[in-house]
């Protein structure tokens, strides 16, 4: 049956990558996906697959019952895009101005719909329940997932499995690991409130570009000197803001960046430092200043048992060459939210387009589209090992 299905799979590519192209001109920013999720809505009207609509958000449920007793098992896809200006030159470039489809999430979507369409027709002899999660807003805290969790309609689901095509791996590759495999991401501000005054009188003015300066310096010093060289960490500043003219002193400034870390240890020592180290240069130069640290997504745990079971399986798909264990990554997911309640696991499938170079969230991104059927194989499979496994 497993090669019926991945049969039926290879034969709706051209479905698959039609509803990929469509979608990946139509692209919606998170938390107003609406007319994404009428897509999916009508997808399994057609399907006559049952679903919930606005779960936790825009978030979708569509649920299979298959015909011989067995677990609960759900495969999640995101469907949110990015304030990106698409600059690709193909048939299927955006159509909304300034949004785009640049994490592959059109990708994610396309390949659980025409999943769920093939196990249809083989519901009957399928064991347990397949829940298809299809959720919004990924790309922006706090995310669509934590509310999905918290509407308790996934409450009766085993296990859970998130796949993402990742367009920086080769094609046949799959990535994962168990236990941490994507950072927490936080988001910090500090402004500094200087006094401003004449560029060539700076006794009387309390400069805040150059304490600003000074500081941004100073937060290099936490990983680099405050933190256990086996920890892992990143402390950026992405955005510093001061000053309006050459002949002007500035009199506040703004940073804003963003701190990955992969225990919670780490990141309450990282809130600490930073929190002391801005006090301090402030005192130092006797200016007020504004701290503020948004915890963002928590990082994605892993659990063993079914990483080693999803490697596994993945092995079984023709198409993958190599499922392999990886370091972390210091990019984040919301899928981190499902794992601290259901077993489950994510991981990359290998999607890397020949003629195209370009990471995610680039407005050039592209994916080698074929690597969805791969990531609807490897989901066909885990599913089947996962019933073998536990289901008796
Ligand atoms: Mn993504």
């Amino acid at each position: 049956m497993i090669q019926a299905i991945e049969q039926m799979i290879e034969e709706h590519f051209p479905e698959m990558v039609d509803i990929r192209r469509y979608l990946h001109e139509h692209p919606e920013l998170s938390f107003q996906e609406y007319e994404t999720a009428n897509y999916i809505a009508s997808y399994y009207d057609t399907l006559g697959i049952p679903y919930e609509r606005n779960v936790g958000g825009n978030g979708i449920i569509a649920t299979l019952q298959g015909g011989k007793p067995g677990k609960t098992v759900a495969f999640r896809a995101d469907f949110d895009a990015l304030p990106i200006q698409d600059e690709k030159d193909v048939p299927y470039k955006s159509k909304n101005d300034g949004v785009m489809h640049a994490c592959g999430h059109d990708g994610h979507t396309a390949t659980l719909l025409v999943l769920a369409k093939v196990l249809k027709q083989f519901s009957a002899l399928l064991p347990g329940t397949v829940v298809f999660l299809h959720q919004h807003a990924e790309e922006q805290t706090p995310g669509g997932a934590i509310s999905i969790v918290e509407s308790g309609k996934l409450n009766d689901v085993d296990v859970i499995f998130g796949n993402h095509l990742w367009a920086t791996s080769p094609l046949g590759v799959v990535e994962t690991r168990s236990g941490v495999f994507m950072a927490g991401t936080d988001r910090f501000t500090i402004e500094i409130k200087g006094k401003g005054g004449h560029g060539a009188y700076p006794h009387e003015t309390k400069d805040a570009l150059v304490i600003s300066a000074s500081l941004v310096n100073e937060l290099q010093q936490i990983v680099s000197r405050r933190m256990n060289p086996l920890e892992t960490a990143v402390v950026t500043v992405g955005k510093f803001t001061a000053g309006t003219s050459f002949n002007v002193i500035a009199d506040k400034a703004e940073m804003i960046g963003t701190v990955r870390y992969l225990n919670k240890d780490v990141q309450q020592q990282i809130r600490n430092d930073m929190e002391q180290i801005v006090k301090g240069v402030c005192a130092t130069h006797g200016v007020d200043y504004e701290f503020t640290y948004a915890p963002g997504y928590p990082p994605v745990v892993n659990h063993e048992q079914e990483t080693n079971l999803l490697l596994e399986a993945a092995k079984e798909v023709d198409a993958v060459k190599k499922a392999v264990v990886v370091q972390p990554q210091m990019g984040g997911e919301d899928f981190a939210y499902y794992v601290q309640r259901i077993p489950g696991v994510f991981f990359f499938t290998g999607a890397k387009k020949e003629d195209s170079p370009y990471p995610h969230h680039h407005a050039l991104f592209d994916f080698d589209e074929s690597a969805m059927t791969i990531a609807a194989k490897i989901f066909v499979r885990t599913l089947f090992r996962y019933q073998r496994t536990y289901n008796s």
